[in-house]
């Protein structure tokens, strides 16, 4: 059984946020700012790429939920919403996960950097439109 199915079954103790029928909210232990949050599916999937659409909008529901509750309640000025999706985007952990983490400053403890590279627009769309 993996780490998060553990956590939500009892076996292994958590800060609990939020629980409804369909998903767990807990603190990340790792805390990259203050209240960082993960949100699971009870229903095991490895990833976003598993999930079947109605898990996804329970997962969705409780995100949208705690998203501004954190904010309020931590009087954050912002949050950033991620989910890492295998290895290769940094998956550490495999049952599906969002991060919520609340943001207090520019320069905390997390950053996201988006660069920009030319891409030939259209080629893109073709390959996914096909
Ligand atoms: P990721 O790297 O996106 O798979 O994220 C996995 C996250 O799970 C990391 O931020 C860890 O700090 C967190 N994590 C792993 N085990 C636990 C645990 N037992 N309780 C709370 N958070 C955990
Ligand atoms: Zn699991």
């Amino acid at each position: 059984m993996c780490i998060f199915c553990e956590i939500i079954n009892g076996n292994i103790p958590t800060n609990k946020v939020y629980e409804d029928d369909y998903t767990l909210a807990f603190l990340d232990m790792g805390q990259t700012t203050y209240g960082h949050t993960l949100v699971v599916p009870k229903k095991h999937v490895d990833s976003i790429l598993e999930c079947d659409q109605e898990t996804n909008r329970h997962v969705a529901d409780t995100v949208t939920y705690l998203s501004s509750l954190l904010v309020k309640k931590l009087d954050a000025k912002g949050i950033n919403i991620v989910s890492n999706a295998k290895e290769i985007a940094g998956q550490s952990v495999n049952h599906y996960h969002v991060h919520l983490i609340p943001r207090y400053s520019s320069d905390d403890d997390f950053s996201i950097h988006f660069s920009e590279n030319k891409t030939d627009l259209s080629e893109v769309l073709n390959k996914i439109n096909k």
